[in-house]
C-alpha cells in the first residue's frame, strides 16, 4: 500500500494496532475495538427539482459508545465511502477519550455533491437521512454534527425532522445548530481555534516565539479559516492557503509572502471554502498548483482539508524549516509519512488532539441544549482553551516519559481510557 491509495479505515486500524501492541491488549479487546460496534447503510429517495427521483446512499457508523452517547459528523461528499465513515467514527472514539469528554465515537454521511444540488434537494437529503436512522439516534444515544460540506442549516433541517418524528423539542439531538436555535456561541470558530491553541502550546514547548513563525494551510473552510485567523492574531503569518476549485476541478495554492489579509481573502471565498481565483489574483496572490502548499518555506504546516494528504509520495517535499505539523483535518498523514515525520523530528500535533476543539465545543453545545441555558462566547472559548491545553500537556508528558511519537502518545491515553470503560462495563 502506498501514497494516495491508503484506505482510511485500514489506516485507522494500523494506528490502533501499533498502540494495542504498546498497551499489550488481549486478542478479544483488539478484535472489539478494531471494528465498529454498529453500522447502518441506507437509501434516501429524493424528488429532484426536475421532478425525477434520485436515490442517495446514506451511512451511520457507531464505533464505540462505552464512555457515553456516540458523537460525530455528517459529511456530504461525492467520494464518500463506508470505509471513510468507519475511520472517522473510530477516530472520534479516540478523540473524545483523549480530551476526556463523556462521549463515544460515531460518524455518518451521504454520497452527494452539494455544489450540484439546490437547497430544496439538500433539505430533502437531510430529512431523508434522519427518517432512515432516527430510531438509532438521539441526545442519549448518538448525536450528529456538521463535517465537510454540511452546515448549521443542514443541522437545523435534521433537528426539525427528528423533532417532528419524536413529537417533542430535543435540541440536544444534534450540534452545530445556528446560534439562537440551540447553537452555541463559539462553535463556528471552535475547531480552528483549538488547532491554534495546540500550536501555541507546541511553540512554547519548542521555545519558539509565534511572531517568528509562518504557516501554510491546506483548506479554507470551517477549520482552515478560523485557524488562519487566530494564528495571525497570535502574531504568526499565514503565507499560503490551498483549496479546491470547483470550476476547474483541481486544487490551487494561493501565496502571499507578506501574509494573507484574512478579511479580504474571506471576501473572495465561497461558502464551501473555495477561493475565487481571478479575485485572488487581483488581490495580489500568486496562484500555484494545489500540491505546493506542502513545500512552502514555513515553520508550521496546517493540513485542514481532507484525509490522505501527506503521503509516502510527497512527504519528502516538506521544507527543512518546518517544525510543527498541526492536523486540522482528520487523517491527513498516512502511517508511511508518519515514519518520515517522526525521523525528521517534526513536532506532530495529531488530529485526535489538534481538531478536537470541534467536538469539545459540540459537547458544550449539547450540555447547553439539554439545559436550555446558553453561555457567553468568552465562557465557551475559555473552557475550550482549558480542555485543549490540559489534553496537550498530558500527551506531551506521556510522549516525553515513554519516548513516544505524539500520535502514539495520544492514542495510548485514548485507547487505555476506552478499554477501561469497556472492561468496567463487563463488555470485554
Ligand atoms: P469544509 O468543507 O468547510 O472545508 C474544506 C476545505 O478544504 C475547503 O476550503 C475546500 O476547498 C478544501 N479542499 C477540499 N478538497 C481539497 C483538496 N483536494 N486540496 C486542497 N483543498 C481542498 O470542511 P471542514 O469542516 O473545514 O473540514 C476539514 C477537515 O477537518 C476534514 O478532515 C474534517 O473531517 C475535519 N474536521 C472538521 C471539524 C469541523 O468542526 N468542521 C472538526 C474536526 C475535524
Amino acid at each position: 500500500m502506498s501514497g494516495k491509495s491508503f484506505n482510511p479505515f485500514r489506516m485507522a486500524q494500523v494506528q490502533f494496532d501499533q498502540v494495542a501492541e504498546l498497551l499489550e491488549l488481549d486478542e478479544a479487546t483488539r478484535d472489539f475495538l478494531r471494528y465498529p460496534m454498529r453500522e447502518y447503510q441506507f437509501s434516501i429517495p429524493v424528488r429532484m427539482d426536475d421532478g425525477r427521483f434520485r436515490i442517495f446512499r446514506g451511512f451511520r457508523v457507531q464505533h464505540n459508545d462505552a464512555r457515553g452517547p456516540g458523537k460525530g459528523g455528517i459529511r456530504f461528499h461525492p467520494q464518500e465511502t463506508i470505509d471513510i465513515i468507519r475511520a472517522l467514527a473510530m477516530w472520534m472514539t479516540w478523540k473524545c477519550a483523549v480530551v476526556d469528554i463523556p462521549l463515544g465515537g460515531s460518524n455518518g454521511g451521504v454520497v452527494c455533491d452539494p455544489h450540484n444540488l439546490s437547497m430544496k434537494e439538500q433539505e430533502q437529503i437531510c430529512r431523508g437521512w434522519v427518517r432512515q436512522i432516527s430510531r438509532d439516534l438521539g441526545p442519549l444515544v448518538d448525536v450528529p454534527a456538521p463535517d465537510v460540506m454540511t452546515s448549521s442549516q443542514h443541522m437545523l433541517w435534521m433537528l426539525d425532522e427528528f423533532e417532528s418524528i419524536r413529537g417533542q423539542k430535543t435540541p440536544g439531538f444534534i450540534t452545530g445548530k445556528p446560534v439562537g436555535l440551540g447553537g452555541s456561541l463559539g462553535r463556528k470558530e471552535a475547531t480552528g481555534f483549538g488547532v491554534v491553541f495546540a500550536i501555541r502550546e507546541a511553540l512554547k514547548e519548542l521555545g519558539i516565539r509565534p511572531e517568528l513563525t509562518r504557516a501554510s494551510v491546506q483548506g479554507f473552510g470551517n477549520v482552515g479559516q478560523p485557524a488562519a485567523n487566530l494564528f495571525q492574531q497570535l502574531g504568526g503569518k499565514v503565507i499560503s492557503v490551498a483549496c479546491w476549485d470547483q470550476k476547474d476541478q483541481t486544487s490551487y495554492c494561493f501565496r502571499k509572502d507578506s501574509g494573507i489579509d484574512f478579511d479580504a481573502l474571506v471576501n473572495v471565498t465561497d461558502h464551501f471554502g473555495g477561493i475565487n481565483k481571478e479575485r485572488a489574483i487581483a488581490l495580489g496572490y500568486e496562484v500555484l498548483p494545489g500540491e505546493a502548499w506542502i513545500e512552502q518555506n514555513v515553520e508550521i504546516l496546517i493540513p485542514a482539508a481532507m484525509e490522505n494528504q501527506i503521503t509516502a509520495d510527497n512527504v519528502s517535499k516538506i521544507h527543512r524549516n518546518v517544525k510543527i505539523i498541526a492536523e486540522g483535518a482528520n487523517g491527513p498523514v498516512t502511517p508511511e509519512a508518519d515514519e518520515v515525520i517522526a525521523k525528521r523530528n517534526i513536532f506532530l500535533i495529531p488530529d485526535l488532539l489538534a481538531n478536537a476543539g470541534g467536538v469539545i465545543c459540540s459537547y458544550f453545545e449539547q450540555v447547553q441544549s439539554n439545559m436550555n441555558y446558553y453561555w457567553e462566547k468568552d465562557e465557551v472559548l475559555g473552557k475550550l482553551d482549558v480542555k485543549m491545553t490540559s489534553a496537550f500537556n498530558e500527551i506531551v508528558q506521556l510522549a516525553k516519559k515513554k519516548g513516544l511519537y505524539m500520535r502514539d502518545a495520544a492514542y495510548y491515553i485514548a485507547v487505555a481510557r476506552v478499554v477501561q470503560a469497556c472492561k468496567d462495563r463487563g463488555w470485554i
